[in-house]
């Protein structure tokens, strides 16, 4: 580990790993200022509006709770000192009513961050007063993020579990329902990519003969239908979420949505 010849470089153990959560936009996002003092709110407002953020003041708590509610907003700034109740018990109600958005607390002095901050009711952040808009917004940002990324987390496996999307990788000869191969043979690979390559529409049958079986095929074309009706027992058995439809005296088509559903 010694590197004697190599002077030590102090300004580059700072330097940060490019972080994941900055390729995450929250912009557009929905943002409720709870907030009765126009000073702070108005330019708030303003400055989270012209970040892009879609911007919503309510200065009372009660009407704040009824509409975090239905509204279910990405984020609150939450100020505490509320002309009918106290934020922190705004904080509690949207929680127990299931609201899962973040929650920046505005508190008015230290002292008091030292008291809420024990309460724990729920608040991911808390500023105290007066805060820097840009602190604000640092701190904002960074929860939404934290938030996504969470969020895209816990939809991650549920979403590979319940999707069964049909996909075909024609390079590798594979085909998969959802993250699930599909073992087919290659003239079932073969015929699935071809209804694959023109989902929706239809496919006929002289055309699958002559793309899959080649030249030399005489009329008779039983090989395809066995063909197809073991592509669509596999199919049904993978769980894709597609349908080979039969046109009759035409050809096929291969249709987005379970047979059954
Ligand atoms: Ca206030």
């Amino acid at each position: 580990m010694d590197a004697p010849d190599r002077p030590d470089t102090p300004g580059r153990g700072g330097a940060e790993p490019a972080d994941d959560l900055d390729s995450i936009d929250v912009v557009g996002q929905h943002i409720l200022v709870v907030e009765d003092d126009d000073g702070i709110a108005l330019p708030l407002v303003r400055t989270l509006t012209r970040e892009g953020y879609v911007v919503e003041r309510i200065a009372e708590g009660e009407a704040a709770v009824g509409w975090v509610l239905s509204e279910a907003p990405a984020l609150v700034v939450l100020d505490l000192g509320l002309p009918d109740m106290d934020g922190l018990d705004v904080c509690r109600r949207v929680r127990d009513e299931g609201f899962e958005g973040g929650i920046i607390i505005l508190t008015a002095r230290d002292g008091e961050l030292d008291r809420v901050v024990g309460l724990d009711v729920g608040a991911d952040d808390y500023i105290a007063k007066p805060f820097a808009l840009a602190e604000l917004l640092a701190r904002l940002r960074a929860l939404l993020r934290r938030s996504a990324a969470a969020a895209s987390r816990a939809a991650a496996p549920q979403a590979s579990a319940s999707v069964t999307g049909l996909s075909v990788d024609t390079d590798a000869r594979r085909a998969f329902a959802g993250e699930r191969e599909i073992p087919l043979s290659t003239k079932e690979f073969d015929l699935l990519a071809n209804l694959d390559r023109q989902r929706g529409s239809v496919v006929t049958r002289e055309r699958v003969m002559d793309e899959v079986w080649d030249e030399n095929w005489f009329g008779s074309t039983k090989t395809l239908d066995v063909t197809i009706a073991r592509l669509r027992q596999k199919l049904e058995e993978s769980g894709a979420d597609v349908r080979i439809t039969t046109i009759r005296g035409i050809g096929f088509r291969l249709d987005d949505g379970a047979a059954d559903a």
